[in-house]
């Protein structure tokens, strides 16, 4: 999505340096075309095979961004009551939403029992019940497939790391036979499906497929005990490049996972966020000043932590790279925000031409998680996102004020 043109760095058709003109920096960037080619890359690699496409909505929530993947017939994951609203307000059809998430309250299950969902990813016994009894109270029947711990290695960071026995995620392997037969004689519970996800950031097929193995053991064992299940949902995971990586496409990942399921007729879910957002989006900023403190050199920009946590949280690794090619000097620079925190930057020992104050920098993937898992640290206003469709440039988040700032705080006196 992102290529130089005469020295300056463009999204689609339209210089970032216009983008950050005009609506200001910091800001995120969307590449539209970006968005739906890799949208598509799943549904394609599915092609043949009943399947549903369940964007994770938590790697982006904005609303266009969903708007334009509800277009192209995608279905939503969704992990909070507040996703559900999004996805519902956004269009998603409730009937290709799939609920996941370890703690959802009964105030959530009912939201999603009354909106109609496809079905809860089940997570705990505990929880079961609490759909059983919400759905009892509400005359209705809750569609569920279990999340099953597979116990594998995503071999990803520990943090984005789901699947393995010590994770907080799913019901251990070792239970989920017991778990399905005591839900197959709960009245209002409709058992629809086996649910895993072990990851994110995840760069070969090997988990995946080491995943699918047990899962598909598990949809033979209860196939033996009369539990048909009619979904088989993979979860999501799967990995972009943001330095080296070599992921493997959508395609090499259902080559990998779908001939598994020899006799499966049914209808088979992934829920990929990351893959699907993450390159679509570039992350600028606007160098504030230049400093050397005990040898280092230092870009201080006007976007932080609590725009982009990833370098911070994950330890994870952005590309950035000038807006405009220059022919300064190169040097080895930490790319910092303003933030009051050590951890407060986005890349350290960067390679950069020393930037010029008021210059851009682009911060590159930073589609997924990035605007997600935004705050207000710091009392900084979240930033704009925009999206570029070939020469069009479109707002479709303004940047929030100091107004916004204090806009739900009541004196907490008289
Ligand atoms: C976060 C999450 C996803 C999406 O993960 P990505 O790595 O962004 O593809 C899918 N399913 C579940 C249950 C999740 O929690």
């Amino acid at each position: 999505m992102l290529a130089y043109r005469k020295n300056e760095l463009y999204c689609e058709n339209v210089s970032l340096e216009t983008v950050a003109r005009r609506f200001g920096t910091p800001v995120y960037v969307y590449s539209r075309a970006r968005l739906i080619s890799n949208y598509k890359a799943f549904d394609a690699a599915f092609e043949g095979l009943p399947h549903l496409v369940c964007y994770a909505t938590k790697a982006n929530t904005n609303y266009t961004v969903l708007r334009e993947l509800i277009l192209q017939g995608s279905g939503a994951d969704i992990t909070s009551g507040g996703e559900l609203y999004r996805s519902l307000r956004a269009g998603f059809e409730p009937k290709k939403i799939v609920y996941a998430g370890i703690g959802k309250t009964i105030a959530e299950i009912e939201y999603a029992l009354a909106t109609g969902i496809l079905m809860f990813n089940v997570e705990s016994m505990e929880e079961l019940a609490a759909i059983a009894s919400v759905a009892k109270r509400l005359k209705k029947t809750a569609s569920i497939a279990f999340r099953v711990n597979p116990d594998v290695d995503a071999k990803t960071h520990r943090y984005i790391s789901t699947g393995t026995g010590k994770a907080k995620f799913g019901i251990p392997y070792d239970e989920a036979v017991a778990a399905y037969r005591t839900a197959a004689k709960i009245t209002h519970i409709d058992v629809a499906g086996i649910h895993c996800h072990i990851g994110s950031q995840i760069t070969t097929v090997k988990p995946f497929h080491n995943a699918a193995v047990k899962i598909e053991k598990l949809r033979l064992q209860l196939q033996a005990a009369n539990i048909t299940l009619r979904y088989v949902n993979m979860g999501g995971g799967l990995g972009i490049r943001y330095q080296n990586e070599v992921p493997p496409t959508p395609r090499e990942l259902r080559d990998a996972v779908v001939p598994v399921f020899k006799g499966f007729t049914g209808t088979f879910i992934c829920e990929p966020g990351r893959a699907i957002v993450g390159n679509a989006g570039v992350f600028l900023v606007s160098v504030v000043y230049r400093k050397n403190s005990a040898g280092k050199n230092y870009f201080i920009v006007d976007g932080a932590m609590n725009d982009l946590i990833r370098p911070t949280l994950y330890e994870a690794y952005h590309d950035i790279v000038p807006v405009k090619k220059t022919a300064a000097r190169q040097v080895q620079a930490d790319v910092v925000g303003p933030i009051c925190e050590t951890g407060d930057f986005l890349g350290l020992d960067r390679t950069l031409a020393v930037p010029e104050p008021g210059s851009r920098l682009a911060v590159a993937c930073t589609g997924a998680y990035g605007m997600a898992m935004s705050s207000q640290y710091n009392s900084r206003g979240r930033a704009a996102e925009v999206m570029i469709d070939g020469s069009r440039i479109v707002l479709i988040r303004r940047r929030e004020t100091y107004a916004d700032l204090v806009a739900v705080e009541r004196l907490g006196r008289e």
